[in-house]
């Protein structure tokens, strides 16, 4: 889904109060996302601007969620059936302090955690790599890197990457055997208050980002279409 109109409103990502995360969405137990069941956190901003971006009403950089780790953990925890949690954007990297402290909690309790970057490792392992990105690399279980580039894109549910530039990097051998959350399918998140997330391959065809926002009242049921 191209947005035409998206603008990266600011060049500079601004100052995220010390303990909070500026997101652009959340969702439990998603399975088309990473290995097995688990959350997914978007983080908003990013500075790519890739062409063919799915998601380009992520690049802002205005605040629109700041919640607090500690709080955002504990939900990610609350939910029994999350066995890890998906870090995607928005630039993640870009928020990679945060990012790290979430992910350090959240491993301790015995999640497993992955993320999504626009950023190539080898950008990320640089001397002008964002602020924290060892702190946030050492915390992952398996890394997506690379920014989509339209001209290598793969349109097929079946691949784990969108473009093949990309690479998955699996830092922890004993999810080696689990690189096959792509799939087929619609996940469908339908909430108390009756607003969607649809995400997997065929989300971008759904209304997809319009009704996202860390609600209250989440309450979230899951219907998977083949
Ligand atoms: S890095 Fe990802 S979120 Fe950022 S513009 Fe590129 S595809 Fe979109």
């Amino acid at each position: 889904m191209k947005n035409l109109t998206a603008k990266l409103s600011t060049t500079t990502p601004p100052e995220i109060p010390p303990g909070y995360l500026n997101l652009m969405g959340y969702i439990d137990e998603s399975e088309v996302n990473g290995p097995g069941c688990r959350a997914v956190v978007w983080v908003q901003g990013c500075q790519k601007g890739c062409s063919g971006c799915f998601n380009p009403d992520s690049w802002s950089f205005d605040v629109n969620q700041l919640i607090g780790i500690e709080e955002l953990a504990n939900k990610i925890l609350n939910n029994p059936r999350n066995i890890g949690v998906t870090f995607s954007g928005g630039e993640p990297f870009l928020q990679a302090s945060g990012l790290a402290e979430l992910a350090k909690i959240l491993r301790c309790r015995g999640l497993n955690v992955m993320s999504f970057s626009g950023f190539t490792l080898g950008e990320l392992q640089s001397k002008n790599a964002p602020v924290d990105a060892q702190k946030l690399l050492s915390q992952l279980d398996i890394l997506i890197d690379g920014p989509f580039v339209e001209t290598l894109a793969i349109h097929s549910p079946y691949s784990l990457v969108s473009s093949s530039n990309q690479r998955v990097r699996v830092f922890n051998p004993r999810l080696k055997n689990q690189l096959n959350w792509a799939s087929d399918s619609l996940e469908i998140h339908i909430r108390s208050d009756n607003t969607r997330v649809s995400t997997g391959y065929w989300g971008h065809l759904a209304d997809y980002w319009g009704n996202l926002d860390l609600g209250e009242n989440y309450d979230m049921k899951k219907y998977q279409l083949k």
